[in-house]
């Protein structure tokens, strides 16, 4: 990411060595503008043995199927980011179980954190950045978008939750 100019005093910034990383430094105020990864959230919902997928409207990985999921905005706890992007991309009211896991790589600049919910009301409608919202027998699912998405299955099958 490059920025210019201070979000405090919109001094110039410069990138300096700073607990061993190069970063940028405002010249001016020596503010540090620390980058960190983005917040996700994802929610496994079953259902008589069914999990609840929507198939991706977005990039990347646009038309293939994965769990509920999305940013968590500034201010909002991320347990309630995981109960609104599922309403938003599936039309229904989850309460949360429990953690599954949170999920990470160096290369990646997103953490993930995942959720198992239990639907409470609500029907599914196909929401925001989604082509199709369906449930899928567990013992027979469609192609998962990503590659953590194995990992989440097999922890909230070991979870018990
Ligand atoms: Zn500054």
């Amino acid at each position: 990411m490059l920025i210019n100019y201070c979000p405090e005093c919109a001094g110039r910034m410069v990138e300096r060595i700073v607990e061993t990383r190069a970063r940028p430094v405002c010249s001016r105020c020596g503010f540090i503008f620390y980058q960190g990864p983005k917040l996700a959230v994802a929610t496994v919902v079953v259902e008589d043995g069914k999990l609840l997928l929507n198939k991706r409207d977005v990039e990347p990985q646009k038309g293939l199927w994965s769990f509920p999921s999305g940013y968590v905005d500034l201010g909002e706890a991320v347990e309630d980011a995981a109960i609104r992007e599922t309403r938003e991309e599936t039309g229904l009211e989850i309460h949360l179980n429990g953690l599954v896991g949170v999920y990470s790589r160096p290369e990646r600049s997103i953490v993930l954190v995942v959720f198992a919910g239990t639907a409470s009301g609500g029907e599914i409608v196909v929401g925001n950045e989604t082509q199709d919202v369906r449930m899928f027998d567990l013992d027979d699912l469609p192609k998962l978008a990503f590659e953590h998405d194995q990992d989440i299955i097999r922890d909230w099958r070991s979870s018990g939750l």
